[in-house]
């Protein structure tokens, strides 16, 4: 069986980023899947068993005093290390910005091909095939890499997972020597931008809104049926330049990209910016008072109606469906 190794994320509080199921998922698909994680020794054992719960069966954690203080260098310490020793087929990451560097300064170090973004991954025998979404999502393309391990992040949420608990059998390493020339973090400051909302780009359900929900006070609309809905809140970038929502919750080709499980758009007309971060959601809603909106083109459900009498409807038949 194939190795294929896991690059998973770890944030500063010590928790595995939530596209570690997905992911594990994915390389299931293509071979034995062995998890990389760099962890402050004192975080390990902690950190192998949050990966027991979302179905590692092997683990590669790799302790590092650095960890929180050096950017993304431990990681690429562990997966280079881990690459060494597993001579995987493929290592596989989320496309986050951290995951994004981490695999192209590993690919640096092992000589390897890095393919980012892909919406899709598949065996093709002796190689990886990725699938990518391109030209705001009017074009599939794959791609592969010839000769190497294919390094490959993957947009968060564009698979499925589905994954058992297990008790992982990890094999441990650590840094020999300290960690030479690295940039480093001097401070930390959290931003809480969506209170108990899930995080945009993992979230399974994502409610958006538009300019045309009129105002800062409109956008409440937008919010409330998230919050009935369990999703997170996005918004195009005529609503965040127009001052309703902050710039971290844009979607599109200069904000966030999202692929959820379920995306609502409210008074959004569907640009090509807006459907390049949002295109691959695997079910989309749109609700637009304007029936030629060019939203409707790839809606998969769409209501021509106002937001401010539609919505309201939909959020009384949710609160009394679940009652
Ligand atoms: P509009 O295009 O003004 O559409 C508003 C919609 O709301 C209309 O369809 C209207 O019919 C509907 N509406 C109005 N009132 C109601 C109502 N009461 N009920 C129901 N429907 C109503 N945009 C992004 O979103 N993300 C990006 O990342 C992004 N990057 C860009 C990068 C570049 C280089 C450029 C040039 C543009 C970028 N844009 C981006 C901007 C993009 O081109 C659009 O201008 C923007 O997406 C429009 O946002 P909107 O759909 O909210 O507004």
């Amino acid at each position: 069986m194939k190795n294929i190794l896991v690059s998973i994320e770890v944030s500063y509080e010590g928790r595995i980023h939530d596209s570690a199921s997905m992911l594990l998922t994915a390389a299931a698909r293509l071979g034995s899947p062995i998890a990389v994680i760099a962890a402050l020794p004192g975080d390990v054992d902690s950190l192998i068993s949050q990966l027991g719960e979302v179905g590692a069966e092997e683990v590669f954690a790799f302790a590092d005093p650095s960890v929180g203080t050096a950017l993304v260098t431990p990681q690429v310490e562990a997966v280079v290390e881990a690459a060494q020793r597993f001579e995987p087929m493929a290592v596989l990451a989320a496309n986050t910005n951290d995951s994004r560097e981490a695999l192209a300064r590993s690919a640096v170090r092992l000589g390897a091909g890095l393919l980012v973004d892909a919406v899709d991954v598949r065996d093709d025998g002796d190689r990886i095939v990725v699938k990518h979404s391109v030209f705001g999502g009017s074009y599939d393309v794959e791609a592969t890499v010839d000769e190497g391990p294919a390094l490959v992040t993957i947009r968060v949420g564009a698979l499925p997972s589905d994954t058992q608990k297990t008790t992982p059998v990890a094999t441990m390493a650590s840094r020999q020597g300290g960690p030479g020339v690295f940039a480093g973090i001097t401070g930390i400051e959290y931003a809480l931008a969506s209170g108990d909302r899930p995080p945009l780009r993992a979230a399974d359900i994502v409610v958006s809104g538009g300019r045309g929900l009129g105002s800062k006070e409109g956008f409440s609309l937008v919010d409330e049926l998230a919050d009935a809905l369990g999703g997170a809140v996005g918004a195009s970038r005529a609503a965040v330049d127009a001052g309703f929502r902050p710039q971290s919750l844009q979607v599109g080709q200069t904000g966030v990209t999202v692929s959820p499980q379920v995306y609502v758009a409210l008074g959004i007309s569907g640009a090509i910016q807006h459907r390049a971060g949002m295109q691959t959601s695997k079910t989309i809603i749109a609700i637009n008072k304007d029936e030629d909106a060019p939203i409707f083109d790839i809606a998969d459900f769409g209501v021509v109606g106002d937001v401010f009498t539609v919505v309201p409807q939909l959020i009384r038949a949710i609160s009394s469906h679940r009652s």
